[in-house]
């Protein structure tokens, strides 16, 4: 478990704090009241000191008045928030003179809100990378360290160019694609600006942030960056608060885009992709498997008999049926297929790869079949679901004519006794061209 260290000779704080971080991140809290007790628990845990992804520290502490905690902490690796209890100039200087994250004045109760940002920001930022372009070594470097003292992964690149090509290159090979790119103006082979236009060709704004960091000595300047596609300009020199309060507030405005994005094509009940997903992803792998012809199945699974669950225990049960049904299906794909709730008890699989797909479905169709899922108290006892798929690996000309078949070999499925997967090579002619019909009645 990540574990998070909090140093103030005030329980009170201590506590305020602990409390707080407990409703939001998954830590465990290590409290220290003086310096000594500090450095006797990260002395004897110097193995595992790395485990510690971020620490509150008292700049005053009885027995270390003059910030030793903070340098202490620093020299150990873990990025240090600083509680002070004033912030004259003097003090902030001295503060700031040392890699911290941020320092915040303690009387002010609302303050404690923004330690809990920084804190959650230091626990997401070491997934998310950000680009610093610049031709000047000095810079980048000076630019990427403050970057690093937040925990960002940081990229460097020494022109325009040279970012195009780290960003193409971390699009299709890395996880975490660039989500920030810090530039310079003045530049050899391609300049910020240059750059922040070849960027926005394809990618949004919303997508990736650009801010462009410059001396900004003609003031149209900053104008033109961002009516070239910059998010937002910083001029040099800056203070550093002002440097991080912009980062973290574009990340965290990325970040909450990409979370809307992701729960409009997802069901609520489920966390399973919908409807809409599938037209728009779905299709596009579709359309990858027929031009690239690498296998795909395109399947429909469907809930035997689920209106009695609802009828015998209760919508709450039933609600709790589909979550487990979506977990199974979850557990039994790979990445790149795309999974369905397509409404109500129908779910719709894509499945990519496979050397077999009747094993593949027929698989899948026991492991629910040996579901056991326990009801909640007072009913008690367990709930036992089966369910029936149809599928076809025939790619027709769309998504929809596949899923059409998929759905005839269903309704056979479910005619023929449940519980079973029918292949749509294996359902009798006759029959497909009623079903059409019937379907075709149906979506009237
Ligand atoms: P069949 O074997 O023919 O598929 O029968 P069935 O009862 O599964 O199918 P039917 O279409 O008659 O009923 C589906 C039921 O699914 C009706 C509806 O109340 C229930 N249902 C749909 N969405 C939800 C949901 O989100 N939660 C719960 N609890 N029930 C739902
Ligand atoms: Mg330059
Ligand atoms: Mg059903």
């Amino acid at each position: 478990m990540k574990k998070i260290l909090i140093v103030d000779d005030s329980k009170y704080i201590s506590d305020i704090l602990t409390a707080n971080i407990g409703d939001s991140i998954q830590c465990d809290v290590t409290i220290c009241y003086t310096f000594e007790e500090t450095r006797q628990i990260l002395e004897s845990q110097a193995d595992s000191e790395s485990e510690y992804f971020a620490a509150v520290l008292d700049l005053n502490l009885p027995d270390a008045p003059n910030g030793e905690v903070v340098d202490f902490v620093l020299k150990k690796g873990i990025p240090s928030i600083v509680l002070t209890g004033n912030l004259s100039e003097k003090v902030r200087d001295n503060i700031l003179s040392r890699p911290i994250v941020d320092y915040v004045i303690k009387n002010d109760m609302s303050e404690i809100y923004h330690v809990l940002s920084l804190i959650h920001r230091l626990d997401k930022n070491p997934a998310v990378k950000i680009l610093v372009v610049d031709d000047s070594s000095a810079f980048r470097q000076y630019t990427a360290s403050l970057l690093k003292v937040h925990g960002y992964q940081v990229l460097e690149a020494v022109d325009g160019l040279d970012a195009l090509k780290i960003l193409d290159e971390h699009k299709h090979k890395h996880k975490h694609k660039i989500m920030m790119v810090l530039t310079d103006y003045t530049m050899p082979n391609m300049d910020g600006m240059e750059l922040t236009r070849a960027i926005r060709k394809t990618h949004s704004r919303s997508e990736l942030c650009i801010i462009a960091i410059s001396s900004y000595t003609k003031p149209e300047l900053s104008a033109q960056f961002l009516k070239s596609g910059a998010n937002d300009t910083i001029s040099k020199p800056f203070f550093v608060e002002e440097f991080y309060s912009r980062i973290n507030n574009h990340i965290e405005m990325l970040e909450h885009i990409a979370l809307i994005e992701d729960m409009a094509v997802r069901d609520q009940l489920t966390g399973l992709h919908n409807r809409r997903y599938l037209f728009d992803l779905g299709n596009k792998l579709f359309m990858d498997a027929k031009k690239q012809q690498f296998p795909l199945a395109v399947a429909i699974l469907d809930i035997d008999f689920f209106k009695k669950v609802n009828d015998d225990h209760s919508h709450k049960v039933g609600d709790l049926a589909l979550k487990a049904i979506s977990e199974q299906l979850r557990l039994s794909s790979r990445k790149k297929d795309i999974i369905i709730r397509f409404g109500g008890e129908e779910f719709c699989l894509l499945v990519v790869g496979r050397d077999n797909y009747h094993i593949f479905f027929e698989t899948l169709r026991t492991a629910v079949e040996s579901m056991e899922l326990s009801l909640p108290e007072p009913e008690g006892g367990i709930l036992k679901m089966t369910v029936s798929i149809g599928f076809t690996t025939d790619l027709e000309e769309t998504i929809d004519k596949s899923l059409l078949k998929a759905d005839i070999a269903l309704y056979q499925g479910k005619e023929n006794g449940r519980n079973q997967v029918v292949d749509s090579h294996d359902v009798n002619s006759d029959r497909a061209e009623s079903d059409l019909l019937r379907t075709d009645q149906r979506d009237n």
